[in-house]
């Protein structure tokens, strides 16, 4: 369990947790700037007895968990507005960080409904674009402005603060957002096992369409 239970009357405690807690990397080792972390390699996470090794350490690369985790980290962004982000960073993906960001106009102006290509040119008045990729006749304005989200992911998020200056509010939003952040971990791990215990991996063959060279007599 990522989770703790901190008392919010108790200034002490408040700052305690939040200079304790794990702290990793924004981006490279080397750029020098951390911020809360988890370690969620799966060394790391009590392995239920029921779940067999094999699908324990074959699930991560599967597609499917993949998709699951970025959904969660998606939900956690969209529940902060985007100024909070979970990111995963480390060697074969190992923590998960706190990251801020935000949302800002994208600065594109219509969209190819064809191909989903975006465009910065707005299309004329009443008027259907050519679309620069796929060339169809299919660019469309978008209704509203076009946002984007930001992160800041080389950002350091209280690396050497010691938060004397803090007030009690700051303190405690600041302790209720790591301890969401907390949670965020928690979900999941508790989403590996389930996947874990739920599913078995099989194989599937599928076609992959190739592009070969062949001789073709001239003239016929
Ligand atoms: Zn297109």
């Amino acid at each position: 369990m990522y989770y703790k239970e901190v008392n919010i009357e108790k200034r002490g405690e408040m700052t305690a947790f939040l200079k304790k807690h794990l702290k990793y990397h924004t981006a490279n080792s080397w750029n020098n700037s951390t911020s809360y972390a988890n370690n969620i390699k799966l060394y790391n996470i009590d392995k239920p007895p029921d779940i067999s090794d094999d699908i324990w350490w074959q699930m991560f690369e599967l597609a499917q968990w993949q998709e699951k985790l970025s959904d969660l980290l998606e939900e956690f962004g969209r529940r902060h507005n985007w100024l909070w982000q979970a990111g995963i960073n480390g060697r074969s993906g190992g923590y998960i960080i706190l990251y801020r960001g935000g949302i800002r106009e994208s600065g594109y102006k219509s969209y190819c409904t064809h191909c989903g290509q975006k465009n910065y040119q707005v299309a004329a008045e009443g008027q259907v674009g050519i679309c620069g990729r796929c060339e169809a006749k299919a660019r469309v304005n978008f209704k509203q402005t076009h946002m984007q989200v930001f992160t800041w992911s080389g950002r350091e998020i209280d690396m050497c603060e010691n938060f004397r200056n803090w007030s009690l509010t700051e303190l405690r939003e600041r302790v209720e957002l790591v301890q969401n952040f907390d949670k965020l971990s928690d979900e999941i791990a508790a989403k590996y096992i389930s996947l874990c215990r739920n599913y078995r991996i099989t194989e599937e063959e599928i076609l992959v369409p190739k592009t070969i060279k062949v001789l073709e007599p001239i003239g016929g």
